[in-house]
């Protein structure tokens, strides 16, 4: 479907003079032949379909530097979590010959803190506390303990994971980039 000739006296097609106009550019009103007004699917005549593709084009870039930026202010707030901790396990650890253990140990605490948290939801502490026979320091111990331990293989994986995510950001923005 073409849309309705606003007025074609003594006027042609914007790329064909000579035949007859059978549709506007719904855009800026150009006239437009019936070939013309059938060849792009957005029934833009050239120059406004153009325009269309990039003010696209351009939204898409914007969008993954946004993605881009997140995965990089996500990858900063690992490091310098992960960096502050690991200073804080080793100052602790010190003189007890096991500085680097409670470095790692504690850089993943966080990490292994928010598993625990997700994979045992309220439900978890009631059990924890009735095994305990309600000894609210002993539970949160147990609960430490775990996190702690859970923490050790979910750091590196988290790492890993963010790390991912801003080289995959990147080659979005890369492969958005080349598309022009
Ligand atoms: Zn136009
Ligand atoms: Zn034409």
């Amino acid at each position: 479907m073409v849309n309705e000739v606003k007025t074609n006296i003594g006027v042609g097609c914007y790329n064909h003079p000579d035949r007859t106009v059978v549709a506007n550019c719904p855009n800026c009103g150009k006239f437009m032949c019936r070939e013309c007004a059938e060849k792009n699917k957005s029934k833009l005549c050239d120059s406004c379909e153009k325009e269309r593709i990039e003010r696209a084009e351009q939204e898409i870039k914007g969008q993954a530097k946004a993605i881009k930026q997140d995965s990089v202010g996500e990858l900063i707030k690992v490091a310098v979590i992960s960096i502050a901790l690991a200073i804080l396990g080793f100052c602790i650890g010190q003189g007890s010959g096991q500085e680097w253990m409670m470095a790692w140990i504690f850089m993943g605490f966080p990490w292994g803190w928010k598993i625990i948290n997700q994979l045992m939801t309220g439900n978890f502490m009631t059990w924890l506390l009735i095994w305990t026979q309600k000894a609210w320091l002993v539970a949160y111990i147990i609960k430490f303990v775990l996190a702690a331990f859970i923490g050790m293989f979910a750091w590196p994986i988290k790492l890993i994971i963010t790390i991912y995510h801003v080289v995959s950001a990147k080659n979005l923005e890369k492969k958005v980039a080349g598309g022009n």
